[in-house]
């Protein structure tokens, strides 16, 4: 079975070319000048059209159990939502409740998106309780293609790790060349000023930002940083939203550390003003890092430009408006932690390349090729070209479309983007060299994803 994708301009992290791109089976088999091979089984036009290597989303939480619900999207809809928005590999995260080993969360995780998933996947794992048998596991986790482990800072009680246990894990991740992923807020701090919220009577979701502010980021990225350092371990800092975060990374990685970031289109692109929204409707807005003030957001827009944050990814965890998040009504600090996004993470990045924040190359780089490398997948994926998995989005950079609930295929009652234009549109989307999105409609299925077992990191060796 041969596909023949012509006359696009076919992306990579260096821009555009002009070329023609041969599919055989799941693989990408030719990328040729225009017109050298003429016919094949299917050919699709893409004149006047990108062809960019699939979506990577390295963060995304499907089904998470959080604070006695889960996330509204199961593996299905989601990476069907996905799918949608041009993202062709989604990586998710296992979650450790206390008491449990690494190894049965992983089968739990397993047996959750087993033929259920549209698109292929790949897992992190989260260590929520550091001993001797979870740091052993660790070890078995990297065997089994599960190669990065997230830490929290923050949450106590739930996913807190004290600075010991984190310098615990970290001495493994650096004997096994896994990854340390750290969620970095000051958990401790945090739960003080929310405490003298709640006493003080200030209930409403903007409170939730007033309670995290980005100077508790800063130092616990700081903080992380230094125990990394001490250690020898590489670290990768997910979600980050505050210019005070940045910096830190920016240091750690002018002097030379295995320093990595990423960023989410939310911090890009909305603000502490949105939680502010009256009513309840700020609760929609909730998530952790909360978002910030606007000022920020020049300040990541220049880290993605550095490279300091090199990955964008969406920290997808759906909660419905209706019944999930108005279990916090009268209460920010029981709000499900979370925002949809996964569906819409390619073209709002696609907004920074039109706005002339980022280069087209650029947006490939941070959505794409340094996720799969980040992570132990390229040039599996990550990249068009012989041999590549056939992970192909053929988008319409001048086509309209406006974001809404109405309109998205995220399993969730409301949009965090709705009404927001965007210029760009995903037109067809090849997973593993099957068409999952054509101009007629979604024509992929639950069972397609295969699991990815991941290498290292490939940014260290
Ligand atoms: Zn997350």
């Amino acid at each position: 079975m041969r596909t023949l994708i012509k006359g696009g301009t076919v992306l990579s992290t260096t821009g555009g070319v002009l070329a023609d791109v041969l599919v055989t089976d799941e693989r990408v088999t030719a990328v040729t000048e225009p017109g050298e091979f003429e016919t094949a089984d299917t050919v699709l036009d893409a004149t006047g059209k990108y062809v960019l290597p699939g979506g990577i989303d390295a963060h995304t939480h499907m089904e998470m159990p959080f604070g006695g619900t889960f996330s509204a999207d199961t593996f299905e809809t989601g990476t069907t939502a996905a799918a949608w928005g041009g993202t062709t590999t989604i990586i998710d995260f296992a979650v450790q409740a206390k008491g449990t080993s690494l190894l049965s969360t992983l089968d739990k995780w397993h047996e959750k998106a087993d033929g259920n998933c549209a698109i292929d996947y790949g897992f992190h794992m989260i260590v929520s309780d550091v001993n001797d048998g979870t740091l052993k596991e660790m070890e078995t986790c990297v065997g089994a293609g599960v190669s990065s482990f997230k830490m929290f800072m923050a949450y106590p009680g739930v996913f807190y790790s004290t600075d010991g246990e984190i310098l615990r894990a970290m001495r493994k991740a650096t004997e096994t060349g896994a990854m340390i992923m750290m969620h970095a807020e000051n958990g401790i701090a945090i739960d003080e000023l929310v405490a003298q919220a709640l006493a003080d009577g200030r209930t409403d979701p903007v409170q939730h930002g007033y309670t995290r502010p980005s100077a508790l980021e800063g130092e616990a990225t700081s903080r992380a940083i230094a125990l990394a350092g001490v250690t020898g371990a590489p670290l990768y800092i997910v979600h980050l939203s505050a210019a005070e975060a940045l910096s830190a990374v920016a240091e750690a990685r002018d002097d030379g550390r295995n320093v990595f970031a990423e960023t989410c289109p939310q911090y890009l692109y909305l603000s502490i003003e949105d939680l502010a929204r009256p009513g309840f409707e700020g609760a929609k807005y909730v998530a952790s890092p909360p978002l910030r003030e606007k000022r920020h957001q020049a300040d990541l827009w220049r880290g993605l430009r550095t490279n300091d944050l090199s990955v964008v990814s969406t920290d997808h965890c759906p909660f419905c408006f209706k019944d999930q998040k108005e279990l916090g009504r009268g209460d920010f600090s029981k709000i499900p932690n979370g925002m949809p996004g996964v569906e819409h993470r390619m073209d709002l990045l696609h907004q920074g390349v039109v706005a002339g924040e980022i280069s087209l190359g650029r947006w490939v780089e941070a959505c794409s090729t340094t996720p799969a490398r980040m992570f132990g997948l390229y040039p599996r994926k990550g990249v068009i070209a012989p041999g590549s998995d056939a992970d192909i989005v053929i988008y319409d950079p001048a086509a309209r479309q406006t974001l809404s609930a109405e309109t998205h295929h995220m399993a969730v009652d409301y949009s965090a983007y709705e009404g927001f234009e965007i210029t760009g549109k995903v037109e067809t989307v090849l997973s593993r060299g099957k068409v999952v999105v054509s101009p007629d409609g979604f024509a992929g299925g639950a069972g397609h994803g295969n699991f990815l077992s991941r290498d290292l990191c490939q940014y260290l060796n």
